[in-house]
């Protein structure tokens, strides 16, 4: 089985996460889509709710499971057997801090890979903070999520 784990906060889940995650579906036997808990991190939307978008968006894809964690990525690979991490790149920015993740996540765990799968570029300008500061103003992010908040 060839199962990946897409690690993140998901605050909310946007388009760029879901065209990451179906670009990711034919890949892989299984995709948990794995919520990381950081105590020190406060969240905008509640760990429920959030779970809830991601639930609803793949409710047709058998092969894409939610989860949540705490503490290192890599633990949580090992726990599920997950060989691949998968992220997704919007830019060089997110490739300098995502190539420095994935070499401390390779010392850690040499046998979990991490995979990067690029957004389209009309949709790399979609991050869960721009999200989050529209619904914060009651502005317009139809555009950018696939749900209602
Ligand atoms: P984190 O808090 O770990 O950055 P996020 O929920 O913001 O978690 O992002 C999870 C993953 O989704 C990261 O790999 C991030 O690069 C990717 N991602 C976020 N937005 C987009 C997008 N618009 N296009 C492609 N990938 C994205």
């Amino acid at each position: 089985m060839r199962i990946a784990v897409f690690p993140g906060s998901f605050d909310p889940l946007t388009k760029g996460h879901e065209e990451i995650i179906r670009k990711a579906i034919p890949l892989f036997d299984k995709i948990y889509v794995a919520i990381g808990e950081n105590a020190n991190k406060k969240s905008c939307f509640s760990l429920d709710q959030r779970l809830q978008w991601i639930r609803q968006a793949f409710a047709d894809e058998s092969c894409v499971e939610t989860a949540v964690y705490e503490g290192l990525t890599v633990d949580f690979c090992r726990k599920v057997n997950a060989r691949f991490i998968l992220r997704g790149l919007r830019n060089a920015q997110d490739m300098q801090y995502e190539k420095d993740i994935a070499e401390a996540n390779r010392h850690l765990a040499p046998e979990v890979e991490t995979v990067f799968l690029l957004s389209t570029p009309e949709i790399a300008h979609v991050s869960s903070s721009l999200v989050r500061e529209l619904y914060h103003h009651h502005a317009d992010y139809s555009e950018y999520v696939s749900y209602e908040l």
